[in-house]
């Protein structure tokens, strides 16, 4: 890698600019250094970094592509919805640099492309969550829109860092996993890359088979600021919000530091199925219950509620269970496939399955329990759209903050009671009467099927053979597909229950 030598004009420690970089942040003082033609000019002192839990570190190298590299620099930026995230910088042979975003578990690299005078960007304001967008021959879905603030930065990065500069951007995902980001400067830069997994990079370097063993962050016991009493913050890293279970407080996490926002209303009747803390295994792997959400919808002036628990792995990171009507679901994020789509269409092609649009409408936020990985509020309100193919569901979630709009996809699938009860050790769960929207039909035995032509064969085998009375022969044909038509007309009846609280539902009669 080569580097330019210079002094730091703020400490006089030596400095060194990676070919390419732009400013440098002084490792002595953190003052952040730019780099011009023909001087170095001191431009403020950074603010420390916050611990993330990323993996990463300056001076690993690395390899993507058959070209190798090195992580050189990173700048970490505020979400407009709270929280950071970090920037990394890999430069690459020739100058070449990589730029790389870690956020909520998800790795992006991509590289700088050059617009051509031909493609028009659209303006900032004038784009939308949901809207298209095409770069080329390819369609973007715009997935986020926001004002990001550059809090921190340490070692080289390619572009002109000020700290405390606003950044306005817009994320779009492209087909599978390409992803791209638009940055609303003085002039507009694009980035397109694709989602990458870290283990891809073939990383190596000081410590990074120990940092590897030690990226889980243990619990941290903590007091309330309000009333002294202590709780327990389960993923001190990444938990934004909490709640006292002593005094009801909701309060800000900033990694680890609490403080006092507000005091909730003591819900009243709120009966959680999971109590917070309930440890379990499920589909193989171990979670916690950590944050509980009571949310509802309204429906022509009536409330429908409905359970999230918020689960936590140290391996996966968060999931949810969700506990509506008396049926159980799983959700994880859907991948960036999902996203291409605007949802507004009533039917959506996903994972091999065609989704169909089951439910519009807006969910509110009504109590608030636990630890929470995103600012979340009572009152809180989110555009949302259900996709089902049983028993799967898609769900798109439109959000609001400020500036910043932003949608959240995620895939679940029906889980029973019974499974539910198995993983996590409790008892007598409530068992629901109606038909869930992706609860899968019953199965029955095929053979019931397969065997019905054969034996009404059979019968009429009988009947010519012998040359019986013919109603001897309906009656008998009667009775051998009374049990297939019964099955059958369950299975519809099922199936028409399962949409009866849809306004899509394929079996309305006008
Ligand atoms: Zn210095
Ligand atoms: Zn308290």
């Amino acid at each position: 890698m080569k580097r330019r030598k210079t002094a730091c004009p703020s400490c006089g420690a030596p400095l060194e600019f990676t070919v390419g970089s732009v400013v440098s942040v002084c490792d002595f003082c953190q003052s952040a250094v730019a780099r011009t033609d023909r001087k170095v000019e001191d431009i403020g002192k950074v603010a420390e970094l916050v611990e993330t839990s990323s993996r990463l570190r300056c001076g690993l190298s690395g390899t993507f592509n058959r070209k190798s590299f090195t992580v050189v620099g990173r700048v970490q930026y505020q979400h407009p919805a709270g929280g950071v995230w970090d920037e990394w910088y890999l430069a690459f042979p020739g100058g070449r640099w990589g730029w790389l975003a870690e956020a909520q578990g998800k790795t992006q690299l991509m590289f700088q492309r050059k617009l051509s005078s031909k493609v028009k960007v659209p303006d900032f304001d004038s784009l939308e969550v949901g809207g298209a967008v095409k770069l080329g021959a390819s369609e973007f879905s715009v997935t986020e829109r926001g004002v990001a603030t550059a809090l921190a930065a340490e070692g080289d990065m390619p572009w002109a860092f000020r700290v405390g500069a606003e950044h306005r951007f817009v994320d779009l995902q492209g087909d599978k996993d390409v992803f791209a980001t638009f940055e609303y400067g003085k002039s507009i830069s694009a980035y397109v890359g694709k989602e990458i997994s870290l283990d891809s990079l073939a990383l190596e370097g000081d410590g990074w088979d120990v940092i590897d063993a030690t990226v889980v962050t243990a619990a941290a016991s903590l007091n309330c600021p309000q009333c002294g009493g202590t709780l327990t913050l389960h993923v001190p890293d990444a938990s934004l919000r909490v709640t006292c279970p002593s005094c009801n407080s909701l309060l800000d996490a900033d990694n680890g530091k609490l403080s006092y926002l507000k005091t909730l209303g003591k819900p009243k009747k709120l009966k959680l199925q999971l109590p917070l803390g309930t440890e379990g295994k499920l589909f193989g792997d171990d979670y916690m219950v950590i944050g509980f959400l009571a949310r509802f919808a309204m429906y022509a002036g009536v409330s429908y509620p409905w359970q999230e628990y918020l689960l936590y792995s140290e391996k996966l990171g968060f999931r949810w269970l969700v506990y509506n009507d008396r049926h159980w679901s799983f959700a994880s994020p859907a991948s960036g496939e999902a996203a291409k789509n605007t949802g507004a269409a009533n039917e959506i092609a996903y994972d091999g399955s065609s989704f169909q649009i089951y439910d519009r409408g807006v969910a509110t936020v009504k109590h608030v329990l636990g630890e929470f990985y995103w600012k979340v509020e009572a009152g809180e309100k989110v555009k949302t759209a259900d996709y089902i193919a049983p028993p799967r569901m898609l769900s798109y979630e439109w959000s609001e903050t400020g500036k910043s709009s932003e949608v959240t996809i995620s895939e679940s699938v029906y889980v029973q009671t019974d499974e539910i009860e198995a993983a996590f050790g409790v008892e007598n769960l409530p068992r629901s009467f109606g038909v869930g929207p992706i609860q899968p039909p019953p199965s029955f035995d095929k053979r019931l099927f397969i065997t019905w032509p054969a034996l009404a064969a059979v019968l009429l085998l009988i009947y010519l053979a012998f040359g019986a009375d013919r109603w001897l022969l309906y009656y008998g044909l009667a009775a051998v597909s009374a049990l297939p038509v019964c099955i059958l007309g369950y299975l519809h009846s099922f199936e028409r229950k399962r949409w009866e609280d849809s306004d899509y539902s394929p079996y309305a009669t006008e």
